[in-house]
């Protein structure tokens, strides 16, 4: 046997453990498929806009690259792009920070990374609200942490069950995370759940980490960010959803001063900044007035879509919808086909070339679920679902 043959693998045990993204892994699958020449695919799959970038804030970064802004930004990011962040913070979510004490990041995702990595190790526990977005669990896992998942239910529209959490608290449990509007439940937490979400983690010397990223993609009630009200609290928010940016990887948190600087240490040991121009589009998203305009009619679209998904689902005899989505831009659906939803997600792609995401990716609650993202145009989701529709009645 050869050298090369003894050899396993190159990998930490570490990463080998490591499950990749599922939303990533079907959105790389839609794209590869796509290269490959199939032409016809349909994607409720990855979470993504289905908008391009106005117009105003390419032309911003247009400008931004021509005159020079080339080189390397502060690690936190560019000085009036925090400085622009911290208005925002306040005027929109009565949340007081300084520009010091924000950092720009890759993507809402690399704030997440960078939380974690900072303030967990093992022994550590993050409680998470099953289902829960994808990458917080491998995120706790990078830091070594181990993680906690309380389930939400849809008899009580996805919200937490602060009982039931209450009780799963464990010595260890460092990090509570709240995602509000949810992916990828749609569920929007009330503002009183909140709020005793970070008197627990206060009460056990935990953080609250609060993921904001679909702040704007709100149809029912209130969006409330719990560092209005409490020092304990990461948050974190992002471009790619509220501007249609995600390819642009901009996002940004603020948190406790300690763990600024500790994610501040290990982000000027990897990536150093995001890039300097990009960074201009973000800050012509927020400063001009434009941006308004266009955030309003994503806003009313999605409702549309919303409207329309739902509908869609009511009509159909495979799927059934936990509860409306309230928030974000996916319909999480139960259905009566008797396949797990890895291999049903897989096979609808397949097969008849729509893609989902299998809800056992987003933890146990999640199995016989898709979620379906109705960020999609609706001639998609129409299409998508005359498809589904077939497809399930095919192998029925
Ligand atoms: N958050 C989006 C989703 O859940 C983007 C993909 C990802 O970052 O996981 O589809």
């Amino acid at each position: 046997m050869t050298v090369a043959e003894m050899r396993r693998t190159y990998l930490s045990k570490a990463t080998e453990a490591l499950q990749p993204s599922v939303t990533e892994e079907v959105d790389n699958e839609v794209k590869r498929m796509r290269q490959n020449g199939i032409d016809d695919i349909v994607s409720l799959g990855v979470g993504e806009p289905g908008f391009d970038t106005p117009d105003h804030i390419k032309q911003a970064t247009i400008r931004a690259l021509m005159r020079g802004e080339t080189s390397y930004q502060p690690t936190k990011g560019a000085f009036a792009l925090r400085e622009a962040i911290s208005a925002k913070l306040d005027a929109e979510n009565d949340v007081k920070a300084d520009p010091e004490d924000i950092i720009v990041t890759a993507g809402g995702k690399f704030a997440i990374y960078l939380a974690f990595q900072a303030t967990l190790e093992k022994g550590d526990k993050v409680l998470l609200l099953d289902p829960a977005w994808v990458s917080y669990e491998s995120a706790a896992q990078m830091a070594g942490a181990d993680v906690i998942r309380v389930p939400s239910v849809p008899q009580n529209g996805f919200k937490p069950d602060l009982e039931n959490i209450k009780g799963a608290i464990e010595p260890g449990v460092k990090i509570i995370v709240v995602n509000s509007p949810c992916n990828p439940t749609g569920a929007v937490f009330p503002r009183d759940t909140i709020r005793q979400l970070a008197e627990l983690a206060g009460d056990n010397q935990a953080l609250l980490l609060s993921d904001e990223v679909y702040e704007y993609q709100l149809y029912e009630g209130q969006h409330y960010s719990a560092a209005s009200d409490f020092d304990n609290v990461i948050t974190v928010n992002a471009f790619s959803k509220s501007y249609a940016m995600t390819g642009w990887r901009l996002g940004y948190a603020t948190g406790p001063k300690d763990v600024l600087e500790g994610m501040l240490k290990i982000y000027q040991h990897s990536t150093s900044c995001v890039t300097a121009f990009a960074q201009y589009g973000a800050l012509d998203a927020l400063t001009n007035e434009a941006s308004k305009k266009v955030v309003e009619m994503m806003q009313d679209t999605y409702r549309v879509r919303r409207d329309l998904m739902t509908d869609l689902i009511k009509k159909s005899e495979f799927l059934k919808l936990g509860c409306v989505p309230e928030g974000a831009f996916y319909c999480f659906v139960a259905y009566n086909v008797n396949l797990p939803s890895f291999d049903l997600a897989k096979r609808l792609l397949q097969k008849a070339h729509v893609a989902t995401v299998p809800g056992v990716a987003f933890g146990k609650c999640g199995e016989d679920h898709l979620r379906l993202s109705y960020a999609a145009s609706e001639e998609d989701i129409r299409e998508a679902f005359r498809r589904m529709e077939h497809y399930f009645r095919k192998i029925k």
